[in-house]
């Protein structure tokens, strides 16, 4: 049941994200993987928290879903979602709306918003515009309230 419950998170969130995928076009045949990058969801007890990105290629961050959150009411899939837009090189924005992904809970129990807002989503697109992308260039962010 927990298995689902995150399984259905991430789906949710990989849908809320619209990333644009970086492909080059090499001269000669690339490999059909060019790169992997790993996201490590740990159920935790605890507010949620993640490892703040841009994480590269070849990168592996991690998101903790914390418990408290879930059980204060707070939308599963935007816990997800929130998390993986620290991942992916998005700050904290709180307090904010409920319109902004990373208002977190300050957007409130009720939110359930799962999308980035147009500046949020412009700004992961430009964290990978570039093929330097700086693995892991924050520590740990937690959302406690
Ligand atoms: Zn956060």
């Amino acid at each position: 049941m927990l298995r689902r419950t995150f399984a259905s998170a991430l789906a949710g969130a990989a849908l809320a994200l619209p990333l644009t995928a970086v492909v080059s076009t090499p001269a000669v045949a690339a490999p059909a993987l060019l790169a992997t990058t790993n996201i490590r969801v740990v159920a935790s007890d605890g507010w949620p928290q993640a490892n703040l990105g841009p994480v590269g290629p070849t990168g592996t961050v991690t998101v903790w879903m914390g418990r408290q959150a879930v059980q204060q009411g707070y939308s599963v899939v935007r816990i997800a979602a929130h998390e993986l837009g620290h991942s992916l090189g998005l700050p904290d924005v709180k307090p904010g709306p409920c319109s902004s992904l990373m208002s977190g809970s300050t957007g409130g129990v009720s939110c359930a918003n799962t999308k980035p807002n147009a500046a949020e989503a412009a700004r992961v697109q430009r964290n990978y515009a570039s093929a330097l992308v700086v693995q892991n260039a924050g520590g740990v962010l937690s959302d406690g309230a």
